[in-house]
């Protein structure tokens, strides 16, 4: 087995970002990385041993979801089960009409296919969000057309947390006929997710959010849902989904979201508790700071702060000399000067706007960690602000 590094780089607390793999994920890949090579579409035994494996892995997401193995689709990750559930629910339902109603503080790998949609003729509506970045149901409502043929909500916000109420979108998209897709990307392995118990078409979601391997990730169908195949080729995936399947991502996945099950009763309250104390202190501790999103309807880990007069970009430089990994709103617009969309979207004020920070915890996440992060923060944005 692979040995864990005890050196450790940082306090990490950009779990958003990405999350490091469990050795128990590592050691349950190892066999087919090495060995069990097999493809999974060849009769031999070393084949079968790989199909055992990945249909063994589908088993286990589909209990956990409290699905069926034959709604869960293997991916790359959460950007292609996106990209696939948005473009093909678009296009199988095209004849019905070509209206699209998203939100506007989507994954961009959400947005963009929007957008990409957009280009093919589709209209999209970008819902509004409250300050704390809630989609108004009411909004959603009226928004609804006789041509509207996808909604697209996600369940927790990769930026500042909030979970939106997917539970009554869904509801109301059913009552309408109309295709429910959500992003669970942040909130499978963080939160409960039952899609019996969730009216949603389709979810999609990514191992190595919930400490699994990078470029896996799942999308479940609901049964008799019409879903067009993004990937052609080969018949893999029930002709849905083609590509020779990436067994030991797949195994890996599996066991990451086993394990995130089995501890999700035990880290989510210990998460939360910890998420609030941060807060607290921040809040108080720290003048002209601000909490982004909702005080408690957010995901378990996730705290997104603005500082007044203070710059995302050179706080996290500060940060990162005292040992703290964080980041500025997600990942994918570091480096770029911009206020992200999301921060945009709840209205955060100006003096405010360009110092939002976001640190995200993880399960290995401790107190002591937190009171070291606090004390970096409160240093850093005094000497930021010239005090
Ligand atoms: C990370 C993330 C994605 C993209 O997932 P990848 O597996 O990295 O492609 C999509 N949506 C949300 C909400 C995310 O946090």
């Amino acid at each position: 087995m692979i040995a864990k590094r005890e050196t450790e780089k940082c306090i990490y607390m950009d779990h958003a970002a990405t999350t490091e793999m469990l050795p128990q994920v590592v050691h349950a890949m190892e066999p087919y990385l090495m060995g069990e090579f097999g493809n999974a579409s060849t009769s031999y035994d070393m084949g079968k041993k790989s199909r055992t494996a990945v249909e063994h892995a589908r088993k286990i997401i589909a209990d956990i979801l409290e699905a069926r193995p034959e709604e869960i689709y293997f991916t790359s990750g959460g950007s292609e089960s996106d990209n696939w559930a948005i473009k093909n629910a678009a296009g199988a339902n095209k004849h019905r009409g070509r209206h699209i109603i998203t939100s506007a503080i989507e994954h961009h790998a959400v947005l963009r296919s929007c957008e990409y949609l957009e280009g093919l003729d589709y209209a999209v509506t970008y819902l509004d969000v409250d300050d704390c970045g809630i989609v108004d149901m009411n909004r959603l409502r009226e928004s609804i057309r006789d041509d509207t043929v996808l909604i697209t909500v996600m369940t927790g916000n990769n930026e500042i947390g909030t979970l939106e109420p997917v539970g009554r979108i869904g509801a109301l998209a059913r009552e309408r006929g109309i295709v429910f897709h959500t992003d669970a990307v942040q909130a499978v392995g963080q939160i409960p997710m039952s899609v019996s118990r969730l009216p949603v078409d389709l979810l999609s979601a990514s191992a190595h959010k919930f400490h699994g391997p990078k470029g896996v990730g799942f999308l479940y169908v609901r049964r008799d849902l019409e879903l067009p195949s993004f990937i052609h080729g080969g018949s893999q995936e029930r002709g849905r989904r083609a590509g020779t399947e990436n067994v030991a991502g797949i195994v890996g996945m599996a066991e990451a979201l086993k394990i995130a099950a089995s501890e999700m009763s035990v880290v989510r309250p210990r998460l939360i508790g910890l998420r609030n104390y941060f807060a607290e202190r921040v809040l108080h501790e720290i003048e002209g700071a601000r909490l982004n999103g909702h005080p408690v309807k957010r995901l378990p880990g996730n705290l997104n702060f603005s500082f007044a007069g203070v710059d995302a970009t050179s706080l996290l430089v500060l940060l990162e000399e005292q040992g703290i990994c964080a980041s500025a709103g997600s990942a994918c617009s570091t480096g770029e000067v911009r206020i992200s969309h999301v921060i945009s979207a709840i209205r955060v004020p100006d003096a405010y706007a360009a110092g939002s920070v976001r640190f995200t915890m993880g399960r290995d996440t401790t107190r002591f960690m937190v009171d070291a992060v606090i004390i970096a923060l409160k240093q850093s944005v005094a000497a930021l602000r010239g005090a």
